[in-house]
């Protein structure tokens, strides 16, 4: 088995776990900066490294339209694309197919839809999805399904709940198909690059596929596509899909607990596109393991730096001549060398490396508040820590960005 969950300590709802994949080991709770494009935007994999990342999000939508999954595939796979030897993650696209692509079509075989880039006609079925996302070869795969705005009515997300865990059985046929047609699939901890490479289809095996709960805001329905997907196999883990996405916070926290109740505690859980620093705490505190979000770097090519004591806008006058790094209490390589006069001077005049250092800044804040959050589990006071965190954060408001 490539893939295991160790759990080894709890807090109430909330746990320190070892995710292990076929590309090293996942310490939980984690955040996963998000490399939409194989690029973790203006980062290189060795800041990652350096700023401890342990495993990155990519997009099956997006690298299937450019550069395409087959050109990944020919260039040995995406960890050998983007030189990064960690695990990842891909998501299928359902999410970019329901907002950004136009005119689309669904039904039940797939959803037909228009390029955002050149406007060209695409058919996304779980069937063809399943096979991007292979030749993409990512360790964690997730499922296609069927995404809706975060307030839609009860019909609504049920019939997009329902199709999504029917999209499911299809998913976990096809990879089931495709690693039938792949060999043994043994590789080995060697060199699998050069295998991969002679090879691409030997990664099968070592490909995990998450199911999405989905249910909107609506408690039963949440609770039903859970018991379904459990139903259906022992899935490596278990993704958690359709919050954060305009409901209210309350509403989010509490689909989250009725989600927590639902899933096997042995099993690591995913909120996909979720981690504002107080989501993440009060996803962990809810028994989640595993987050993702475009904000540190989104927001940080608008200026918005987050620090202990809230989110700042460098762009503002006050920080002119402010000898102080964004955060003092940070050591990323932004914070232990640069004053915020400095980053603001790159960034009022549009220099590459001001957004360069908001991010460096941004990713590792995320990353080191969830490696906090662990050790705080560990050391049996991550209530007492939550709510210093959160009280901390929460003094100042946020600047405008
Ligand atoms: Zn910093």
């Amino acid at each position: 088995m490539s893939f295991s969950f160790d759990i080894e300590s709890t807090a109430g709802s909330a746990r320190a776990g070892v995710f292990s994949t076929p590309h090293g080991p996942v310490e939980t709770p984690a955040f996963m900066p998000v490399g939409t494009l194989a690029t973790v935007k203006a980062l290189d994999p060795e800041d990652l490294v350096r700023m401890g990342a342990s495993m990155i999000l990519s997009n099956a939508y997006h690298l299937h339209l450019r550069p395409g999954d087959d050109v990944v595939r020919e260039m040995g796979g995406l960890h050998r694309f983007m030189q990064w030897e960690r695990p990842i993650l891909t998501d299928s696209g359902g999410f970019q197919v329901f907002s950004l692509a136009q005119l689309r079509t669904i039904n039940e075989e797939g959803v037909e839809f228009q390029s955002h880039i050149d406007g060209s006609s695409r058919f996304f079925t779980p069937e063809s999805v399943m096979q991007i996302e292979r030749n993409l070869g990512a360790d964690v795969i997730m499922q296609f399904d069927h995404v809706i705005p975060g307030q839609s009515d009860e019909g609504t997300a049920r019939d997009a709940s329902d199709r999504s865990i029917r999209w499911l059985a299809r998913c976990l046929a096809e990879v089931q198909r495709l690693e039938a047609g792949s060999g043994t699939g043994e590789e080995g901890s060697g060199p699998r690059e050069e295998v991969s490479r002679s090879n691409p289809r030997n990664r099968a095996n070592r490909q995990a596929l998450f199911p999405i709960v989905q249910g909107g805001i609506h408690a039963h329905l949440r609770r039903e596509a859970a018991e379904a997907i459990r139903s259906m196999n022992d899935w490596p883990g278990f993704g958690i899909g359709g919050l954060s996405v305009g409901e209210e916070k309350d509403a989010m926290y509490e689909m989250l607990e009725v989600v927590d109740d639902a899933l096997p505690e042995t099993h690591p859980r995913y909120l996909m596109g979720v981690g504002f620093p107080e989501d993440l705490i009060e996803g962990i505190r809810r028994g989640v393991d595993l987050f993702d979000c475009v904000a540190p770097t989104r927001m940080g090519r608008n200026g918005a730096v987050f620090t202990r004591d809230g989110r700042l806008n460098i762009k503002r006058t006050e920080y002119r001549t402010d000898p102080k790094p964004l955060d003092p209490d940070c050591d990323c390589a932004a914070c232990t060398r640069f004053s915020r006069a400095y980053i603001r001077h790159l960034f009022v005049s549009d220099e590459i490396l001001g957004l360069r250092l908001l991010s460096l800044h941004n990713v590792h804040f995320l990353l080191s508040l969830a490696r906090g959050a662990r050790q705080s589990i560990l050391n049996g006071n991550l209530e007492q820590w939550s709510r210093d965190w959160l009280a901390r954060y929460r003094m100042t408001s946020p600047q405008p960005v």
